[in-house]
């Protein structure tokens, strides 16, 4: 039997359809017809109908950057590392559904360790059957010591790095490589510093298409990030383009290849920016204005939010694309970013990202 929901308006790619567009019916789990609802009902008196009056139908949200293994805390990833396999995927369901609750109907994970994430991705039975869509990376590659080391992914070599992926591909929907330092591991590069050669970055990107996977690389950097789109990684996340403590660049021409060769740019705005923006903001330098930067110049940005790492929530995507607001994007262009775009960069635009017949609404997995 086909489902017809009624709401005022619909919102498609960032704008909202035209008036008496208000009803959207699905069959089978797919949408069959975008129209007038009245007339959806007339040409289907059998279908079941939902009304709700006051509200707006829209694709879902996509969060493209969590860790659904992390709880947020200092040490986020204690209980994915070393907890008993019933309480990390309890973790894991209680952040999905944190996440589908918040209006994110597909979460890009990360990073996480020993395959929880995909076996939750994986799962087809209640309760874990309600959730939001799931992209694992599995296991994020980086170098002994580097960022992350501990959930398990080091690999030094080209060797290391091809068979790390070989072991990887049954289970995960792309690889994640930490192409430079971060900020929750307090020893090893910094979040400036490189932590693999280009030419190791490029082993990961060709040895990963063969399989059809994209790669998503890790880098505050500028060091990095200029390696990562050299090397043309997928998207590149944080992206923070920093050159130091409090100095960040504009790299034009890096800039101007990432945009033609369709690299994505993995904004993670924690939803607390207005107090990081207090402190950060100089005379010389607004907080997000790389973002601007990147966007004006045609680079396709991702908005994600790393949740599940410390000061994190896994609820908290709308005041992340809050920042975009302020920084003077519309808000439709917010919306199709994280719905359309999303959608488009990760390879999922024939399943979700607009109200077309033939995408997916899916109420539960399995
Ligand atoms: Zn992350």
């Amino acid at each position: 039997m086909a489902e017809i929901y009624v709401a005022d308006r619909l919102i498609s790619a960032g704008e909202e359809l035209p008036p008496g567009h208000d009803a959207v019916r699905v069959a089978h789990g797919r949408i069959e017809a975008i129209g007038r609802g009245s007339e959806l009902v007339e040409a289907d008196p059998g279908a079941s109908v939902s009304r709700f009056a006051g509200y707006s139908i829209m694709p879902g949200l996509i969060n493209s950057h969590v860790h659904l293994g992390g709880d947020c805390s200092k040490s986020s990833f204690a209980t994915l590392c070393s907890g008993a396999p019933d309480e990390v995927l309890a973790l894991i369901r209680t952040n999905a559904r944190s996440c589908l609750r918040a209006g994110c109907t597909t979460v890009r994970d990360l990073g996480d360790s020993g395959g929880y994430v995909a076996r939750f991705r994986d799962s087809t039975t209640a309760p874990d059957s309600v959730r939001p869509r799931v992209l694992s990376a599995g296991v994020p590659l980086t170098i002994t010591g580097g960022h992350c080391w501990y959930l398990g992914g080091v690999a030094d070599t080209a060797a290391e790095i091809r068979s790390a992926i070989d072991g990887a591909v049954e289970d995960v929907d792309l690889i994640k490589i930490m192409a430079g330092g971060g900020y929750v591991t307090s020893e090893g590069p910094t979040p400036f510093d490189a932590q693999y050669s280009t030419e190791l970055l490029r082993v990961a990107v060709e040895h990963a298409a063969q399989y059809g996977l994209q790669v998503a690389a890790h880098a505050h950097g500028s060091e990095p990030i200029v390696r990562c789109i050299e090397t043309g990684v997928s998207t590149i996340e944080h992206c923070g383009w920093r050159s130091g403590p409090g100095k960040r660049d504009q790299n034009e021409e890096a800039v101007r290849q990432m945009a033609q060769q369709g690299t994505a740019a993995g904004d993670t705005t924690p939803a607390v920016w207005r107090d990081i923006a207090k402190y950060v903001t100089t005379p010389d330098y607004k907080y997000g204005s790389q973002l601007t930067w990147m966007a004006e110049r045609d680079v396709e940005i991702l908005i994600g939010t790393d949740s599940g790492v410390p000061g994190t929530e896994f609820d908290q995507l709308k005041l992340s694309m809050e920042l975009y607001e302020e920084l003077g994007f519309t808000r439709g262009k917010v919306i199709d970013m994280a719905t359309r775009g999303a959608a488009r960069s990760l390879g999922l635009s024939h399943e979700t990202g607009e109200l077309c017949a033939g995408l997916v609404l899916q109420r539960r997995f399995g």
